[in-house]
């Protein structure tokens, strides 16, 4: 066994897209023999991944370091011990193509910051998670903007000058009138993969054919900003611009300081809700905790009955808790200088603004279960899907929500108190337990409808319903079916 710095070194770079790094440092090298021929070099790095710029605006915050994604250059079947500072090394990613990223394994990321591998190939990239560039991002706006209910425009550009573009989707075959109208924004921190793959999904299912996309796009106008900070993107940057700036904290700043990314959404929704206010604002983000969460704003700082609807919204992601749980909700109080703040001080009630978060390694702080992949997030899109889809109440051919019609029987009582979630403005009890209640729907296709009751925050299945032909339905229930509270109940149809 010897040692020294005679050995071949690797060679560290970032020339490529979203490529970050900011000091790699050799501070070990040791060529180690097992038997007479077959000897292994051990090199170890200090990796020091780079800070933002510094803010020039909101002096007192730390520039983030959390993004790293490099390449290394001579690694073949040597030992690779890379310490990684200023960042996380919680099981990130390595790739041989930089195209098809893996996860290190437990045993290869054995304590905090170290990575210990031996690679197979000579060129490996290193990443905190799997990279969404601004490529993939170009590719898919393409992709997209071919379906014939898509619009793509640019709505402004980077300090950098590159364009911030939206998508609005709609089926404009149906007239705008009573649409719902969406908006939904993502990566304001470049270090947020995850919040944009979940996205990518979440997109790609809206503009699916999938019936209820279908009707989500009869029903509603959505408005899709991908990358609103693409220089942080392109530049590898964790949490600011290139200027150094956090444009997520950059909305309550007079024009003079407001950067020019924020300064184009806020033209773009002002004259948007200018003509009719939305109805939903998503936030994408993605967090270091180990769980899914929306940041609900807390009513003394806006009020119950808000508290309430973005309560309902956080249930409907949770679908069966797979990903996400009751115990996972963040709370906090609406401040301006956030788009969500910008848009409570304007409108309040009137549309439901929130972030939603995403983690980078696995969900409900279980690290036993699944850890975050491009898979997973898929299927949580969907969840986000159907939790639009039904937070909305659309009025879907074969999804769709009822209320009661009727209610009969002297023991009903109307509620609107917060011991739980409810649809619409109340939700009923019968004390007595002996009433009736009749939901009716004016014109349902023939077809095998299931029914859930919405009851504990989630939806309960319930049975079946039989629609013989096209026209009007009515399904009578006792209040005891319903144990007695009743709000609303969806029907899905059955595929044929
Ligand atoms: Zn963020």
């Amino acid at each position: 066994m010897s040692s020294g710095t005679l050995f071949s070194q690797i060679l560290f770079s970032t020339g490529f897209e979203s490529g970050s790094l900011g000091e790699a440092t050799i501070t070990d090298s040791v060529l180690f023999s097992a038997k007479r021929g077959d000897t292994t070099l051990y090199l170890s790095y200090q990796i020091n991944s780079r800070f933002d710029p510094f803010n020039p605006i909101d002096t007192t915050l730390r520039p983030s370091a959390r993004w790293y994604y490099f390449k290394m250059v001579g690694v073949k079947d040597k030992m690779v011990y890379l310490n990684i500072k200023n960042s996380e090394a919680i099981r990130p990613f390595f790739s041989y193509d930089g195209e098809n990223f893996s996860r290190f394994t437990s045993s290869e990321n054995p304590e905090k910051g170290l990575l210990v591998k031996r690679y197979e190939r000579d060129t490996v990239y290193i990443s905190h998670y799997i990279p969404y560039t601004w490529s993939r991002h170009k590719m898919k706006l393409d992709e997209w903007s071919l379906k014939p209910f898509v619009h793509r425009e640019e709505i402004g550009k980077s300090t950098n000058g590159l364009p911030i573009e939206m998508i609005t989707i709609t089926d404009s075959e149906h007239s705008d009138i009573n649409k719902k109208r969406i908006w939904i924004h993502g990566r304001s921190h470049p270090s947020e993969q995850p919040a944009s793959w979940h996205l990518e999904a979440l997109t790609d299912y809206i503009l699916s054919e999938r019936p209820e996309a279908v009707d989500l796009r009869k029903n509603s106008i959505i408005y899709i900003v991908p990358f609103i900070n693409p220089d942080g993107v392109y530049g590898g940057y964790s949490r600011s611009s290139s200027t150094g700036v956090n444009i997520e904290i950059n909305w309550d700043k007079p024009d003079s300081l407001t950067m020019p990314e924020i300064a184009a959404l806020k033209f773009k929704m002002k004259e948007l809700m200018d003509e009719k206010p939305f109805d939903l604002v998503l936030n994408m983000h993605s967090q270091i905790a180990n769980s899914v969460t929306y940041w609900i704003h807390n009513a003394e700082s806006t009020t119950e009955r808000f508290l309430q609807k973005q309560l309902l919204l956080s249930a409907l992601t949770m679908d069966d808790r797979r990903f996400y749980r009751e115990a996972d909700q963040s709370f906090s109080a609406v401040a301006s200088r956030y788009v969500e703040g910008w848009i409570w001080d304007k409108y309040k009630e009137e549309t439901l603004a929130i972030t939603f978060e995403t983690p980078y390694t696995y969900y409900k702080e279980n690290p036993n279960e699944e850890w975050v992949s491009i898979e997973n997030l898929a299927e949580l899109a969907e969840d986000s899907f159907f939790a639009i889809y039904d937070f909305l109440m659309i009025q879907g051919s074969y999804r769709f929500i009822l209320e009661p019609e009727r209610l009969k029987g002297r023991g009903w009582s109307e509620r609107d108190d917060s011991s739980r979630t409810f649809f619409g403005e109340s939700y009923f009890v019968d004390e007595r337990e002996n009433g009736r209640v009749v939901f009716k729907h004016d014109n349902l296709n023939k077809g095998v409808y299931k029914i859930y009751n919405y009851k504990s925050n989630r939806w309960e299945y319930m049975g079946r319903a039989i629609q013989r032909r096209d026209g009007r339905f009515v399904w009578r229930s006792n209040s005891s079916q319903f144990n007695g509270e009743v709000d609303a109940i969806l029907l899905v149809k059955e595929e044929n």
